[in-house]
């Protein structure tokens, strides 16, 4: 411990399990059994976990109901150089749960804030999933009534970049009937259920087949969820000069050879001067054809 973390303490966001008990890390184990205060969303839910590492610290309730009151309290600690940890019921603090208002003052305030990182439910359904990982947006929760969770899909169609959702069970299937309605129909869409838990299971298929492949089990609706989808296919990227470039081709080609009228076309339009050679070519052909 470094003699400046001890005057302003410190903030640690320590990730916890999403289901397997086992999935924390050795560090985030060392920093709950040392900090002076463990700020939990709730307390009774964290306990098993706790126990179970034989961590003994001072728990401090901090939910979404008690949020800008908590931080204030956790603050002055922090400011007199106490050493913080946030926990959140699973996961990663503020993905989803709360800590937001509490980090941001903690950082305004010039406070160390450091995350112990592990289990994230969003990681590890994308991860596993089988669809590109390369770009990919994470949309929390969808909204909860029909109309409002179509725009916001609707929204996002054209989105080239794998979207991820969380969602509760008793709006899995309302949720997935609404993939099928928005997106095309052969987007391919991954449900991660009950990720690391005993029940896990992934289930893949194109949009428009995954209601009916929900409704196989009853046990599919069950648990907790994470709802991928693949993105909008790229855009074909153009190929070949442009319009206005095969404009200009055609106009010199009027009153120069092949060779001088793609060298001028190509300085005057930026088009690539092998692309203008090849509509030359194509366009002296027809011309030759339709003679
Ligand atoms: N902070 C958490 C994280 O890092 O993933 C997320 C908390 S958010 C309040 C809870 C939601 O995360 C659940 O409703 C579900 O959508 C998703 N989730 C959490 N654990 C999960 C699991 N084991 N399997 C699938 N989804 C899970």
């Amino acid at each position: 411990m470094q003699a400046s973390e001890r005057i302003n303490g410190v903030l640690y966001l320590v990730a916890t399990p999403i289901g397997n008990l086992g999935d924390i890390s050795f560090r985030a184990v060392e920093i709950l059994k040392t900090v002076d205060l463990i700020a939990a969303e709730d307390t009774r839910h964290s306990r098993p976990l706790l126990d179970r590492y034989g961590i003994e610290r001072p728990l401090f309730a901090l939910h979404e109901h008690n949020e800008q009151q908590a931080s204030d309290r956790l603050m002055d600690r922090l400011k007199n150089g106490q050493r913080v940890a946030l926990i959140s019921d699973a996961g990663t603090p503020l993905i989803n749960d709360p800590g937001f208002p509490l980090v941001s003052r903690a950082r305004a305030a010039g406070i160390i804030v450091t995350p112990v990182p592990g289990a994230c439910a969003l990681v590890a359904a994308l991860s596993a999933s089988g669809l590109s990982t390369a770009r990919f947006a994470f949309e929390g929760f969808a909204p909860r009534t029909g109309a409002a969770r179509r725009r916001r899909f609707e929204s996002l169609v054209a989105d080239e970049r794998t979207l991820v959702f969380y969602e509760a069970s008793h709006r899995i299937r309302d949720c997935i009937a609404d993939v099928a309605t928005v997106f095309p129909g052969d987007r391919r869409v991954v449900v991660a259920r009950e990720l690391t838990k005993l029940h896990e299971s992934f289930l893949g298929a194109p949009a428009a087949d995954m209601p009916a492949l929900m409704d196989q089990a009853p046990e599919n609706s069950k648990g907790e969820f994470v709802v991928v989808i693949e993105g909008a296919k790229p855009e074909p990227t153009q190929t070949g000069p442009s319009v206005e470039a095969v404009r200009v081709l055609k106009l010199l080609l009027e009153e120069c050879s092949v060779k001088s009228a793609t060298g001028l076309a190509a300085r005057i339009t930026g088009a690539r001067r092998e692309d203008l050679y090849r509509v030359a070519l194509e366009l002296q052909r027809a011309g030759r054809d339709g003679s």
